[in-house]
């Protein structure tokens, strides 16, 4: 079963605007900011706004609202940041094994640059 969500999260406090964040879109469902430690010269984090610990609790409990919305932020910003053309990399860590930190769901949108391979 996925872990209970924790509140006290980063990211649940970025949405609560505890913490600052650079803000790249928002709507009613979904935020996205610059990731603070960015890996290329795109690097944009996009969250839904409800309390959703990973991709799999996301895709399973979230309304086809939410999910619609999220699905086509991050279709939108990945346009807006301009990576389209050239490609760029959708991750969604997921809990231990995956190397997830913030246990708020949260897809990276990485790109600006040839990446490098992803291998385990
Ligand atoms: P994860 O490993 O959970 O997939 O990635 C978490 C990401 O969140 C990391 O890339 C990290 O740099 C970023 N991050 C952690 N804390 C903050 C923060 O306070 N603000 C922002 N903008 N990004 C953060």
């Amino acid at each position: 079963a996925v872990p209970a969500y924790d509140p006290q999260n980063i990211f649940a406090k970025i949405l609560r605007g505890e913490i600052p964040c650079s803000k790249v879109y928002e709507d009613d469902h979904v935020l996205a900011f610059n990731d603070i430690a960015p890996q290329a010269p795109t690097h944009i984090l996009v969250i839904p706004k409800g309390a959703y610990t990973s991709y799999d609790d996301f895709a399973v409990n979230a309304s086809d609202a939410e999910i619609i919305a999220y699905t086509r932020a991050i279709g939108k910003i990945s346009a807006e940041a301009g990576v389209i053309e050239n490609g760029y990399r959708l991750i969604a860590n997921t809990r231990d094994h995956g190397r997830q930190d913030v246990p708020h769901l949260h897809v990276h949108i990485i790109g600006g640059k040839k990446l490098g391979l992803m291998l385990p």
